[in-house]
Order: C-alpha cells, then sequence, then structure tokens
C-alpha cells in the first residue's frame, strides 16, 4: 500500500483534528497542498486510510478520527467524550467476540467493525468536579 501525498496530507489532519469531517478535511487538504482537492478525492483517500487501518469513521457523528492501534483491522470500541470530543479504543477483544458470537448466533453477519459509546471521559469529568 502506497501512502501518497494527499493520504499523507489526509492521515496528518485526521491525528491534528479529528473527529473531523470530510468537507472540513477536504477544506484542510485544499489549504496544505495548495490544490483542488474535489468530494471524490477526499473520499477516496479516507477510504484507504479507513482500508489501511489507519482511521475510523465514527457514523455517529459523520466524522473520522485515528485509530489508536494502527493497522489493527479487526472490530473495534470507540469510546467518544461528548465535551471534548477525544476518543478511546477499548482493546478488549473478549467483548467483541461475545458481540460476533452473540451476531453469528442469530445468522447475522457483522460488518460495520467500530462500536461507538458516547459520554464523559475522565479528564472533562475531573474538570466538572473541580468547577462544583
Ligand atoms: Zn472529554
Amino acid at each position: 500500500m502506497r501512502l501518497t501525498d494527499l493520504r499523507l496530507a489526509a492521515l496528518e489532519e485526521v491525528a491534528e483534528h479529528g473527529p473531523i469531517s470530510a468537507y472540513r478535511l477536504m477544506a484542510q487538504l485544499r489549504r496544505r497542498l495548495a490544490r483542488r482537492v474535489d468530494p471524490p478525492t477526499a473520499y477516496r483517500a479516507l477510504e484507504f486510510l479507513i482500508s489501511a487501518g489507519l482511521v475510523a469513521r465514527l457514523e455517529s457523528r459523520s466524522a473520522y478520527v485515528l485509530r489508536d492501534r494502527p493497522g489493527q483491522l479487526q472490530p473495534s470500541v470507540l469510546l467518544l467524550c461528548e465535551h471534548c470530543e477525544s476518543t478511546v479504543e477499548l482493546a478488549d477483544p473478549g467483548l467483541l467476540e461475545l458481540i460476533a458470537g452473540d451476531a453469528a448466533a442469530l445468522g447475522f453477519r457483522l460488518e460495520t467493525p467500530i462500536i461507538e459509546c458516547s459520554g464523559t471521559c475522565r479528564r472533562c469529568a475531573d474538570l466538572k468536579e473541580v468547577s462544583r
């Protein structure tokens, strides 16, 4: 797999600004590369980064984030903070095997490899405690 200029720039923008929408990414790429970047080009770069296990799409926010363990293609559980938009990836294969097993028992084949859970991260929870 080749990391072209565009793909590398897209990866760096997601790392810096994620969760980032495809349209914001497109604007960032235009500015950064000083050339036209149309939606199909931006989406193709994102598709590549997703297929390489470097980036995950957050369905609930129509946005993209960097994965915690680049290159892993297994399903994943992402914890999303509603306050600061930070994300943490859970590394618990047992949890995912449980879900995959239950789904298989129903004859259901899992496609979307990302499970999203929203809430409040520790840092934001601590800040709330302090401000009380
Ligand atoms: Zn937070």
